[in-house]
């Protein structure tokens, strides 16, 4: 049996970074599943896919292979065998994936994945609908959020330090969009799931929050 954390919650909450040390910490592999929502949609958008055409997302995703390696501890998507992980980590990749992520046929077309790699190895994964859906039976499950306000800044700053331009406010409206979008979708939808711990990193460290998991695990 593996051993199986599961971290949920909102746009921009910290959940990668927390929970890659977590997983770091304990020797177990970290699963990025919003990377794969992200490697689809880049391959929605290189179809030149339209945001509100559900048909051609239903059939094109059959033709996008979404697989995953581990390269130095890092996890790597491949789509269709391609490295595209620096590709995925644009806002228009982002939107994309929060759109065709509503699709019940690309969340299907992702589960299996996810699912296995939980039932071969010790896992932290992370994502939307992990402790709800995916791993329902995960023996930790965590709903990581923060403030708007504090996930916009958080945004802002990381934006700011790597010289792209960017606009406060409309960075903070993005994610409330994107919020509202992940929680209110018929499938799936954004929500803690109801044996998992809350936690809000608005006032805590990195390190603070990792330290609660850890106790928790
Ligand atoms: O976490 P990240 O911002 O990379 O996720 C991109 C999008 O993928 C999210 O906005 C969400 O719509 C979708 N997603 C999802 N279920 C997951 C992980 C991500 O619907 N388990």
């Amino acid at each position: 049996m593996t051993v199986n954390i599961a971290i949920d919650g909102p746009a921009g909450a910290g959940k990668s970074t927390i929970a890659k040390r977590v997983a770091k910490l304990k020797n177990f592999i970290y699963v990025d599943t919003g990377a794969m929502y992200r490697a689809i949609a880049l391959y929605f958008l290189r179809m030149h896919i339209k945001e509100d055409d559900c048909n051609a997302m239903i059939s094109a995703c059959k033709e996008a292979l979404i697989t995953i390696e581990y390269q130095n501890d890092e996890q790597i998507v491949l789509l269709n065998g391609e490295n595209v992980n620096t590709l995925i980590r644009t806002e228009e990749v982002g939107k994309m994936a929060s759109i065709s992520s509503s699709v019940k046929e690309v969340r299907e077309h992702l589960l299996e994945l996810q699912r296995r790699l939980a039932r071969e190895k010790n896992v932290v994964m992370d994502g939307r609908d992990i402790g709800t859906f995916v791993l329902p039976n995960a023996n930790t499950k965590i709903y990581l959020t923060a403030s708007s306000y504090v996930r916009a800044k958080r945004r802002y700053e990381e934006l700011e330090q790597k010289g792209i331009p960017c606009d406060f406010n409309q960075i903070e409206k993005d994610i409330i969009d994107r919020d509202y979008r992940d929680m209110n979708r018929e499938i799936a939808p954004l929500s803690q799931a109801k044996d998992a711990v809350y936690i809000d990193s608005s006032n805590l460290t990195i390190e603070e929050v990792v330290r609660k998991i850890l106790e928790l695990c």
